[in-house]
């Protein structure tokens, strides 16, 4: 695995170039905000009557109409949604000067045909493997969030050295950056977002508590037992891994996540991750994403509400006011 850190990087490729940022979102404002305070020449493209461009501008960026960024632009980055690329990319296509790099943070959109970038661009990703909130306080704290970096297409010769000058720039390379292509990362991430951290572990904590609250125990400590803890489980896996964590609880937790991890996690459960990861690789969840998209997404709006009007909900809110 090649596995590369700032002092393996140059950083030359991105001087006396002008990278603009689409987007001023969570990774967008993290991002522009990053590469300004290493001395990057940064301007933000956003739609005319955007909000963002106050907030942008108060924190000392420079911001401009996307058309205009572009234009101006050497490096331009795709920092809005996934499922706006298509149409995104569409409407930037033409103020695309020749030999352009076009910087990606997620893979989804190449690796699914949402974007067929012109012949004539580079074509990079750098994907910083956690929110933009944490990549900006990593980096003002001197620290960086570990990145993946590929190339799609090096029509100039350059994509490789701006791709990694990008990942040092925004302080990825303090961590590290991982090579891997937009297929792999699109994916694997994923894959992620529906069976493991954001799909399968909130869906386990609901569970766990209903079933505590449906046996007559009290909402507030089947909260504090099933949601509660989980914080502390993740800083220990973050600091010695999940052996090092078991190691760190009673025998007791520790004889119990061995009795009860696999009746949890059984070969079914294992089964449907394969089924799901089967149903990204073939492109039906980019699908169901470009749907959502298209129909103004009621499927979003519809679990949004709903999950604000449960039981857990309620608990958590009413314990948050009381620990304040
Ligand atoms: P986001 O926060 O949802 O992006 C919102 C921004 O996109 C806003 O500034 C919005 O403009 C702008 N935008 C929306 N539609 C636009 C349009 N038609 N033209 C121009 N700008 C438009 O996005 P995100 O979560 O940061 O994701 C951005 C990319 O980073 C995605 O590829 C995502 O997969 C990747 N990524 C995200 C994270 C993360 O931390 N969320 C982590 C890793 C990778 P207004 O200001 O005008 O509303
Ligand atoms: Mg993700």
């Amino acid at each position: 695995m090649e596995f590369l850190r700032d002092a393996d990087i140059d950083a030359a490729p991105l001087e006396a170039k002008r990278v603009a940022i689409l987007g001023y979102g969570n990774q967008g404002r993290a991002q522009a905000l990053n590469l300004h305070d290493s001395g990057v020449d940064v301007v933000v493209g956003l739609r005319g009557g955007s909000g963002s461009a106050f907030e942008a501008e108060s924190a000392g960026l420079t911001t401009a109409l996307v058309e205009e960024a572009v234009r101006s632009a050497d490096v331009v980055m795709m920092l809005a949604p996934d499922e706006i690329h298509a149409a995104l990319y569409r409407e930037i296509e033409p103020n695309l000067r020749e030999g352009t790099a076009l910087g990606f943070s997620h893979g989804l959109s190449i690796r699914f045909g949402f974007v067929e970038p012109r012949a004539d661009l580079d074509v990079f990703l750098v994907a910083p493997k956690g929110p933009g909130t944490a990549l900006r306080s990593l980096y003002r704290q001197g620290k960086g969030m570990i990145a993946l970096w590929a190339v799609q297409q090096d029509a100039t010769g350059h994509a490789r050295e701006i791709a990694l000058a990008y990942g040092k720039a925004i302080g990825c390379a303090r961590a590290g950056l991982i090579a891997s292509s937009f297929a792999e990362e699109a994916e694997a991430d994923l894959f992620n977002e529906q069976a493991v951290v954001w799909g399968g572990v909130p869906e386990l904590l609901i569970a766990g508590f209903e079933t505590l609250v449906e046996a007559g125990f009290s909402p507030d400590v089947a909260l504090l037992e099933c949601v509660g803890e989980l914080k502390l489980i993740a800083d220990l896996i973050d600091e010695r891994g999940i052996a090092g964590m078991k190691e760190a609880i009673s025998n007791t937790a520790e004889l119990g996540s061995v009795v009860g991890g696999k009746r949890i996690v059984d070969e079914g459960v294992r089964q449907r991750m394969r089924t799901i990861l089967e149903d990204v690789r073939a492109g039906r969840f980019a699908e169901e994403l470009r749907e959502e998209e298209a129909s103004g997404y009621p499927r979003l709006e519809r679990a949004r509400a709903d999950a604000r009007e449960t039981l857990l909900e309620q608990t958590w809110r009413r314990l948050k006011d009381f620990e304040q």
